[in-house]
């Protein structure tokens, strides 16, 4: 492959809460080694929705995951499949929809938890199912052991490409709302796990993306149009040529950047265009 990339998903933190409170993302911009943009959301602004978005570059009217509910797999190329076609090895550390909706579904919990297949889209699995998720109990893994688990997967096999989604923040906001002193440590303490890794994977010669899957707004509510629910931040550890400051990113431009900075096809069903030259 031309380049290897990793793609960080912090599911639910909005632009606002990622340029206030991210400080090690933020420092690594003020120091010339990241690029941040804007990127917006698809409608509807719901986790799975912009999921399958996000792999596809297709909207939710074309891929039809419309709902948390909509679980199933997706029949669009994505970029795992492109990846493997270009002879590239996938790893993922995801919440449990990704396997369903790039791999195979329904979600067999022991089929499905970890998985290491050689002929798949997605060659080396880690899962989690948030099983028992409510207001009172969060059921997310701790981001450390997330993160770690990446890079097992990047040092121990070698993949080419890993997505790590992580519903931490996402959980919180639902639970606390943003303007409160629970997202302040929330964001204070991934921001720094984050910290410790993302050295070693851009030493271990990994392109990186630090983004979310949607915003929310101040009451912890996302699925809806605006600036709070659908707007967040992209930052970019990589090279390539990408817009001014100010361009506000399709989340649609998401998936074939991946692949254009992979060197991986693009397939025809992803009509929105790269943002890095
Ligand atoms: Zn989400």
């Amino acid at each position: 492959m031309k380049n290897k990339v990793l793609l960080i998903i912090l599911d639910g933190q909005p632009w606002r809460d990622a340029r206030r409170y991210m400080g090690n993302l933020e420092g690594w911009v003020q120091s010339g080694e990241a690029r941040v943009w804007k990127m917006r959301a698809v409608l509807p602004s719901t986790s799975a929705c912009c999921y399958a978005s996000i792999h596809t570059g297709v909207t939710p009217q074309e891929h039809n995951v419309v709902s948390n509910q909509s679980i199933f797999r997706v029949k669009q190329a994505d970029i795992f499949s492109q990846v493997r076609a270009a002879g590239g090895k996938t790893g993922a550390v995801t919440h449990s929809f990704w396997s369903e909706f790039f791999n195979r579904a329904p979600f067999d919990m022991v089929r499905d938890i970890e998985y290491d297949e050689a002929d798949g889209p997605i060659n080396h699995g880690r899962f989690h199912t948030m099983t028992g998720y409510g207001h009172k109990n969060q059921m997310t893994p701790s981001d450390e052991d997330l993160f770690a688990t990446l890079t097992m997967l990047t040092e121990r096999h070698g993949i080419d490409y890993g997505i790590l989604h992580t519903c931490t923040l996402d959980s919180m906001g639902h639970r606390f709302g943003h303007d409160c002193e629970q997202m302040d440590h929330a964001c204070f303490t991934i921001d720094a796990m984050l910290a410790h890794y993302l050295p070693r994977w851009i030493k271990n010669g990994f392109e990186v993306i630090v983004t979310a899957d949607h915003g929310q707004s101040d009451r912890g509510h996302h699925g809806g149009r605006g600036e709070d629910q659908q707007d967040v931040a992209l930052y970019w550890f990589g090279g390539g040529e990408g817009p001014k400051e100010d361009v506000v990113l399709d989340q649609l431009q998401l998936a074939p950047t991946i692949l254009t900075r992979m060197g991986a096809p693009i397939p025809e069903t992803m009509k929105a265009k790269s943002f890095l030259k």
